[in-house]
């Protein structure tokens, strides 16, 4: 369990814990919606099917519906702002989370998923597989 929260918030390949899903960091905020077409380092696809990543929408609607609730309740209640001040404060919150967000969700799709193979990811660290460099695509 440890090790899928590990690939699923850095963002890794679910399957040998060492490949990058995305090409560039969430907080770059450089080509946020780009994302390789497989895993660098072992070869897993991230996109076996069309439309795969519908799904992860709405862990991306439950998640962020029920932080929302959460940000303005703690500025509202605990800290007694103003109910327009809440709001602002929760949409510069939401601005700056919104590509990680966006990827934690597509991550938490793919490891439902791939599980983590133990052989895969000592094939990858003795450098026995020859991966093609992946591609980066904005696929949904
Ligand atoms: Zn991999």
């Amino acid at each position: 369990m440890a090790s899928k929260l590990y690939s699923i918030f850095s963002l890794k390949c679910p399957t040998c814990h060492r490949g990058e899903l995305f090409p560039t960091p969430s907080f770059s905020f450089s080509r946020p919606f780009d994302q390789y077409t497989h895993c660098p380092a072992c070869g897993q696809t991230y996109f076996p099917e069309p439309g795969f990543y519908y799904g992860s929408m709405f862990i991306s609607y439950i998640g962020s519906g029920f932080f929302c609730l959460g940000i303005v309740m703690f500025f509202r209640w605990i800290l007694d702002w103003s109910m327009i001040g809440s709001f602002i404060a929760l949409l510069v919150i939401v601005g700056v989370l919104f590509v990680w967000w966006f990827r934690v969700a597509r991550s938490v799709w793919l490891g439902m998923v791939y599980g983590f193979k133990p052989d895969v990811a000592a094939a990858v660290d003795a450098g026995t597989l020859h991966i093609p460099p992946p591609e980066t695509s904005n696929r949904t």
